[in-house]
């Protein structure tokens, strides 16, 4: 590490900030993160957001791409007090009737637990390949989409089929109501309309790690996450300051490079007059997506849910057929609230008992919503709940709520309750933040962008932060 003034200042602790932080001080270099909130961690925080003894996770919960993070994996998270623990099956779709769609960590248990046995080759020889070669497709998923593929055939397995809208894609490959429901359900993290090219391609890649590492959670809350990157980052000699947003460069100490774990809206606050105008374009042109209206719920016990299939697992999605689903996304796409919205569910209960009081429990639901909407979501999530879990209202001992605004407020970054962001349809993944072979150097000197407006997008994996701190350390420390 050098004396005097520092190698680099990270604006933002979230998993990107952090992730450049720790990659940078790996380099040997000193680094001092400045975190707005007065706790750190980002979209990776817990709380107790309901009633004493009850924890939330405010904003990320099921951390699948921090299991297949190599950023991640460069972490023993165990041993820093984050433990992932995988609940019996990564997530089922709740189905009328007490059914429900399982996707199991098997694809041969999956594929055997649909109703029709076409369904479950179908299954086999869309998912297979591609859970074979999950760790050849990590390469080439979690960094920059423009890049010369390392592995073009294992990425065109993927690609090919990802560039549908995930309704072709599903109805002209899947036969059953189940699995056509839950490969829709899985596209729908996209938050775009499902009649829009790429939308398939978030069904391949959750179900792909669903199969290949799991759709795990972290016990005691995402917190403990951010607590091990903070303890590796301090064991590194980093230095972390909270309470502290930025709002113009000049604030900062003297540094040769400065990372931004933000948005381009506030980078172009912040950094303004240093961007060139390409990219001020850029960033003014970069547009924010759907937001999030989310429930935190302190329950009785657990959910009581109509189907086995939704208690073995911690992640349970709701909103009927494919048909509803893509009605649902695409009302929320042109601006419209749906009765029966989309709604994913994570529950706790057995996995984790820490979170709740003995024999009660946590759960937490969100559905889409247009960016910035004030409509009151709560009744018609819990009317999605009552439908596949009938009794569940009774249990509901306490509620937290997060509309659109009060997301932004927990962190400036979800712009109009948008969690991953910017938008992520096609053009937005491919040039993300902007058209640039490096899309984290801002193409001023010594300033990069390195959240999850930045490739691979939204998650808790890190990898937009180390391939950021790469960024500068290849340019900057020559
Ligand atoms: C409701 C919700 C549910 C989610 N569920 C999941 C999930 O289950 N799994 C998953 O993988 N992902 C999930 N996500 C997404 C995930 O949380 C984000 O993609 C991830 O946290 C992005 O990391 P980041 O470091 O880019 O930004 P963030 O985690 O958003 O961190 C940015 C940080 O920068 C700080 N900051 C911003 N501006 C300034 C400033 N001017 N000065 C100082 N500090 C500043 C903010 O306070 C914040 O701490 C969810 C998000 C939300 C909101």
């Amino acid at each position: 590490m050098t004396g005097g003034a520092l190698d680099a200042v990270v604006v933002g602790s979230g998993p990107n900030g952090l992730a450049a932080a720790i990659t940078l001080a790996r380099a040997g270099r000193s680094v001092r993160v400045y975190e707005a909130a007065a706790t750190i961690g980002g979209g990776t925080r817990t709380q107790e957001l309901t009633l004493p003894g009850f924890r939330h996770d405010v904003c990320a919960t099921i951390v699948p791409l921090a299991a297949a993070s190599p950023f991640f994996r460069s972490i023993d998270l165990a041993a820093r007090g984050a433990a992932l623990v995988q609940p019996d099956a990564p997530v089922a779709h709740a189905l009328d009737g007490g059914r429900a769609a399982v996707l199991e960590r098997s694809i041969e248990a999956t594929a055997l637990g649909f109703t029709d046995a076409t369904d479950g080759r179908a299954w086999r020889r869309l998912l297979g390949p591609l859970v074979r070669d999950a760790e050849k497709l990590g390469e080439e998923l979690l960094g920059p989409v423009l890049h010369r593929p390392r592995h073009p055939i294992a990425l065109a397995r993927l690609g090919l089929p990802g560039l549908f809208p995930a309704t072709g894609l599903t109805r002209a490959v899947f036969r059953g109501e189940d699995v056509r429901a839950l490969f829709g359900s899985l596209s729908a993290h996209s938050m775009i309309d499902l009649g829009r090219p790429l939308s398939a391609s978030f069904g391949l890649v959750l179900g792909l790690y669903a199969h290949a590492v799991g759709w795990p959670l972290v016990r005691g809350g995402t917190a403990a996450l951010s607590d091990a990157l903070v303890a590796e980052l301090l064991d590194l000699g980093g230095q972390i300051e909270t309470g502290r947003p930025v709002t113009s460069l000049a604030e900062l100490p003297p540094s040769r490079v400065v990372l931004l774990d933000v948005t381009p809206r506030a980078a172009l606050a912040i950094a303004g007059k240093r961007l060139p105008d390409r990219t001020r374009r850029a960033y003014e042109r970069f547009r924010y997506g759907s937001g999030v209206f989310k429930l935190d719920w302190a329950l009785d016990g657990p959910v009581p849910w109509a189907s086995d299939g939704a208690r073995r697992t911690a992640t349970v999605h709701l909103g009927g057929t494919l048909g509803e689903i893509a009605a649902s996304e695409h009302e929320v796409a042109r601006g419209g609230h749906p009765q029966r919205p989309f709604v994913i569910l994570v529950q706790y209960d057995p996995w984790d008992p820490s979170r709740a009081p003995a024999g009660k429990a946590t759960a937490w639901a969100y559905c889409h919503v247009p960016s910035g909407s004030t409509v009151d979501m709560t009744d018609r999530i819990e009317a999605q709940v009552e439908r596949f879990a009938p009794g569940f209202r009774d249990r509901i001992l306490g509620r937290a709520v997060h509309a659109p605004a009060a997301m932004e407020a927990h962190d400036p970054n979800y712009i109009g309750g948008d969690i991953n962001a910017g938008i992520q349809d096609i053009r937005q993944l491919i040039f993300r933040p902007r058209l640039a072979l490096d899309p984290y150097w801002t193409g001023a000197p010594g300033l990069y962008l390195c959240s999850s407006s930045t490739p691979p997008g939204g998650g808790v994996h890190g990898m937009a932060g180390f391939h950021a701190a790469q960024s500068a350390l290849r340019r900057e420390f020559r």
